[in-house]
């Protein structure tokens, strides 16, 4: 398995990592802080650099052994396994794909009902909800204001699959269900605002989030609401 150091520290930008092997794929190294396209969150792109060569990364997966995967630009070629590299990601884009996750998250709290469906985009994100009549438009734009504008600690918590089986409540999002198998499972807890499984990268106040705006508030289908943002400031 890679080591996944965005779990640890969603802010680091780079690491030196080793090329442990290639897949039909990409690269796939010791170490990375390469987020792999999951939970409604695109993978990370950036570059490698080694010792005489670099390669663009243009998005990231994780395959079924639980290995990140690198993929690179078209024509791009590959360092050889042993290799010592540097992994760096446009932190630019991750900051705002993290600014955006949570800010869904925020969301999921202005609109408690069950999540059908959601995805993260650069610069915009939507959230579907298990809802049969539309909510208001501008006042769910000044409560995720309200709650971006208070500032709130966004942290985690790890509990046991055990005790995410005793708590079932916790899951919201019905479309994707929490990573199982190592035995721990973390959480996103925004105190008195959210708690819920997560596996993305976040930012660690709401105010870094920045001004939202409701784009629109879309039918889709009887039950369905579809809710987009987008950030006020472009
Ligand atoms: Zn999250």
């Amino acid at each position: 398995m890679t080591e996944r150091l965005y779990t640890r520290d969603a802010y680091r930008r780079q690491c030196p990592a080793t090329v442990q092997a290639h897949t039909e794929r990409g690269v796939i190294l010791d170490a990375t802080v390469f987020y792999p396209v999951g939970g409604g969150q695109p993978g990370d792109t950036g570059r490698l650099h080694w010792d005489g060569g670099s390669a663009e990364v243009v998005d990231t997966v994780a395959d079924t052994e639980g290995r990140i995967v690198h993929v690179l630009a078209e024509g791009a070629t590959a360092p050889e396994p042993g290799t010592e590299v540097n992994a760096e990601i446009d932190f630019d884009r991750r900051h705002r794909l993290m600014r955006m996750h949570t800010c869904l998250h925020l969301l999921s709290a202005v609109l408690p009902y069950p999540v059908t469906g959601g995805q993260v985009s650069d610069g915009s994100g939507r959230l579907d909800f298990d809802l049969p009549d539309s909510p208001d438009k501008t006042e769910v734009e000044a409560e995720l204001n309200r709650l971006i504008g208070e500032d709130h600690p966004v942290g985690e918590r790890w509990i046991t699959d055990a005790e995410l089986d005793a708590q079932p409540e916790l899951v919201k999002t019905l479309s994707v269900q929490p990573p199982r198998g190592a035995g721990r499972i973390r959480l996103l807890e925004i105190p008195g605002v959210d708690l819920q499984p997560c596996g993305g990268t976040h930012v660690k106040q709401t105010s870094e989030i920045g001004p939202v705006r409701v784009r629109k508030i879309e039918k889709k289908g009887r039950m369905n609401r579809r809710v987009k943002l987008e950030f006020a400031d472009g």
